[in-house]
């Protein structure tokens, strides 16, 4: 039986077989000792996420989810794969942060950085169903398209393009709502585009993970003069609204109304890589590991 294991804690990106590592142990199934209660599950799917970089830290510094502890399993949620992506806890996040913090109006415009990911599709397509102007940016010409076939009403690829110069060509009127998954410069520029009472959703700031250098902000100020409202969030408060939110989204399926891309990668053992993967931006779409 395969695992993964998390050795020391990264300062930068985790490395493979330094910080994370694939372990083989031999367990008997068959006989394995179950106390009253117990229930043994085999998994079939493993899902990846940013937040489990912030895991792999110092046990001392406080967060709102425990520290990985060295030498055991890293965690990660088992069910079937929507419900780890789109009807789970990344779409569930869209979800809270756009209703909550966003407030969206029709006929809004808002903006969504790493809008290909497992968050950011589901917080544009809720979007459009709102009837809000919606432009996103991703970090490679395949997840623009996608961001088109999604009918994203403008996107842009910010490693080939000046985001400054995107915005301003897509958003004329400037952007109400910012859904930001990335923080750093890209928060940065986007505060000068913001309109009179915009809202930022703080829901990550992945741009900032394993780059110890600190942002230097030059558009603070805006958010005074412009009365802008930034509130960051944390999808775990919210799961007495879950069943709501899935009653929602399983309508939207129904109705065809929502995609959902997935990025799955075969067998555990491929695991840590796909993890490194995600946080440099090679994946594309919500990544699942399929438990072979
Ligand atoms: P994604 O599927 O969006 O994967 C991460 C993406 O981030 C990459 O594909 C890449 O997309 C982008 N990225 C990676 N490095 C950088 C960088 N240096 N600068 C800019 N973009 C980068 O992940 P999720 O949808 O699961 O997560 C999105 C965000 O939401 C993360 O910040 C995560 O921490 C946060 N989150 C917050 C939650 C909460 O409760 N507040 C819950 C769940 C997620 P690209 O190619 O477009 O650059």
């Amino acid at each position: 039986n395969n695992g993964i294991i998390f050795k020391a804690i990264p300062d930068g990106y985790p490395v493979i077989g330094e910080h994370i590592e694939l372990v083989t142990r031999e367990i008997d199934i068959e006989n394995f000792p179950l106390a009253d209660g117990d229930i043994l599950v085999k998994n079939q799917y493993l899902s990846l996420d940013p937040y489990m970089r912030g895991r792999m830290r110092n046990p001392q510094i406080k967060s709102y989810v425990k520290s990985y502890e060295i030498g055991k399993a890293l965690e990660g949620h088992v069910p079937k794969s929507y419900f780890i992506g789109l009807l789970g806890m990344p779409g569930f996040t869209a979800y809270i942060g756009l209703n909550k913090i966003g407030k969206p109006k029709e006929g809004e415009t808002i903006f969504i950085s790493a809008a290909s990911g497992a968050v950011g599709q589901v917080v544009g397509q809720i979007a459009k169903i709102k009837g809000l102007r919606v432009i996103g940016s991703a970090g490679s010409d395949s997840k623009i398209k996608y961001l088109d076939e999604l009918n994203f009403d403008g996107a842009f690829n910010y490693k080939t393009r000046n985001i400054d110069e995107e915005l301003t060509k897509l958003c004329p009127n400037g952007i109400d709502i910012y859904f930001d998954n990335v923080g750093g410069e890209t928060l940065d520029i986007v505060l000068s585009h913001l309109n009179d009472n915009a809202r930022v959703v703080a829901c990550g700031m992945i741009s900032r993970y394993n780059d110890n250098n600190p942002h230097v902000f030059k558009n603070l100020m805006y958010i005074v003069t412009k009365r802008i409202l930034i509130q960051g969030f944390i999808v775990l408060d919210h799961y007495q609204e879950v069943d709501s939110f899935q009653k929602e989204m399983r309508e939207w399926l129904k109705q065809d109304k929502i995609k959902y891309k997935e990025d799955i990668v075969e067998g555990i053992q491929n695991a840590p890589e796909a993890f490194l993967n995600l946080l440099t931006g090679k994946n594309f779409g919500k990544v699942i590991v399929k438990i072979c």
